[in-house]
């Protein structure tokens, strides 16, 4: 028996008017819903604390990290505390070894405190289409192995990719 599937609203950048505009209509397709987020420009990263996250909640958070010495920036996303998160991406493991690997490759920095939160989602499928998108948006300055729109067709890989240069 049909369950109605639920709603989902993602958050995303509100980069312009038109862009924003093309995605709301690519992912109505989706039945998905986006909601406005204010946007932090992706190349001027800023530095926020660690008091965005409550310890114990297990709401999806999605988040960006940034190298000390390059422009590398990885996309992830969490349902633990990204402290927690960082300790692992430090060590060499399967799905998250980007980060080591690059650090250990060219004798970079991934710091824990340079991070910023890009979005938070009570659902964990939002989570990760958030973070999908995110690291699309990012393009060649993601380090991230999958790259790949979470759920989501090349039509709208083709849109994120016409607009993100
Ligand atoms: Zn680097």
């Amino acid at each position: 028996m049909d369950i109605a599937p639920r709603p989902v609203t993602v958050g995303f950048p509100f980069i312009n008017e038109s862009v924003y505009s093309e995605f709301r209509k690519l992912l109505n397709k989706f039945d998905i819903t986006l909601v406005p987020k204010i946007n932090n420009k992706l190349n001027d990263l800023i530095i926020l604390g660690k008091d965005k996250w409550k310890p114990g909640e297990k709401t999806g958070v999605v988040y960006l990290e940034k190298c000390l010495d390059c422009s590398a920036v990885y996309a992830g996303a969490t349902k633990r505390e990204h402290k927690v998160r960082h300790m692992e991406h430090m060590k060499m493991k399967n799905k998250t070894a980007e980060i080591s690997i690059h650090m250990k490759s060219l004798n970079h920095t991934f710091d824990e405190s340079c991070y910023i939160i890009l979005d938070t989602e009570k659902s964990w499928f939002k989570a990760r289409v958030s973070e999908s998108l995110h690291i699309n948006f990012l393009g060649k300055n993601a380090i991230n192995v999958q790259k790949d729109v979470y759920r989501l067709n090349n039509e709208y890989k083709d849109i994120i990719s016409a607009f993100r240069e």
